[in-house]
């Protein structure tokens, strides 16, 4: 179905029918976020069974204000979802291939991936890295990017992930958006497929999920959950969401335990340790 059949066939019900609709997408987007928590974190937490330590104090119990900020989150992203889709299926803006039937079209897409998701999450994570860096910028930190920082160690997955402030929520979705419209400016029209965006939304959301676990997954030169864990108590370094190329780019790169103060720590650790031992 084609977004005019889509915007045909939705104009055709009553209101209540359409607000039916838009809660039961929404409730949709909630079972989506307990998949991520229930069945894709723990996959991966089977596979990878190092853990990251809590080397400070977690956010234990969620405020009010939390919970309506994860609420909320949760309720862009359905609108944000269907932004995508919009502007997929509108074939003469985003240049895609939507049909998943044409066998040639999807072999093309899956032999293009590696290439897409590669440019996708280069594109991402430099507005981002950009981003987030002014977001810690001193006069504004405490306005928006504070309340994230509250927890100094992540543990919950995708709720620690969308406990943003709706601003740097609702930024950072559409950044992923404005990704692929870029994306499909640079590559051959009809080349990137629908389901490149759909693997890259799921794979950006499975990486920002997991950056908010103690699970120590990395792939090495890409992606490192250790460092933006480091970043929640360390905020003057790892910018980046996914990669930490722009981090290197900018010089704000910093891999956990090589400032000195994290060799005191990590050393007091240590010695805690054995001494519990003994
Ligand atoms: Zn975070
Ligand atoms: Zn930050």
């Amino acid at each position: 179905m084609d977004s005019d059949l889509l915007t045909q066939a939705t104009s055709e019900l009553v209101p209540w029918q359409k607000t039916a609709l838009e809660l039961a997408f929404v409730g949709i987007i909630y079972i989506g976020f307990a998949f991520y928590n229930r069945v894709v974190i723990p996959a991966v937490a089977c596979c990878v069974t190092k853990r990251i330590p809590y080397r400070a104090p977690p956010l234990e119990k969620l405020t009010t204000k939390d919970r309506v900020y994860i609420m909320f989150s949760k309720v862009i992203t359905a609108l944000f979802v269907y932004h995508v889709y919009c502007f997929v299926v509108n074939t003469k803006v985003s240049r895609m291939t939507v049909d998943f039937f044409n066998v040639e079209a999807v072999l093309r897409a899956l032999k293009w991936f590696p290439v897409h998701l590669f440019l996708l999450i280069l594109l991402y994570d430099f507005f981002y890295t950009l981003f987030h860096w002014a977001l810690h910028w001193p006069p504004i930190y405490p306005l928006i990017h504070k309340h994230h920082h509250r927890q100094m160690s992540p543990f919950r997955g995708n709720d620690d992930a969308i406990n943003d402030n709706p601003i740097e929520y609702v930024s950072g979705e559409y950044l992923h958006l404005f990704s692929l419209f870029l994306l499909t400016r640079i590559m051959p029209a009809g080349q990137v497929h629908a389901i490149t965006a759909v693997l890259f939304i799921f794979i950006g959301g499975t990486l920002a999920s997991l950056n908010h676990t103690r699970v120590d997954f990395h792939i090495p030169y890409m992606f490192n959950v250790n460092s933006h864990d480091y970043h929640h108590r360390q905020p003057r370094v790892n910018f980046g969401q996914y990669i930490m190329f722009w981090d290197w780019v900018f010089g704000t790169y910093q891999a956990e335990g090589t400032l000195p103060a994290d060799k005191i720590t990590a050393a007091r650790a240590r010695r805690a340790a054995a001494r519990q031992e003994s």
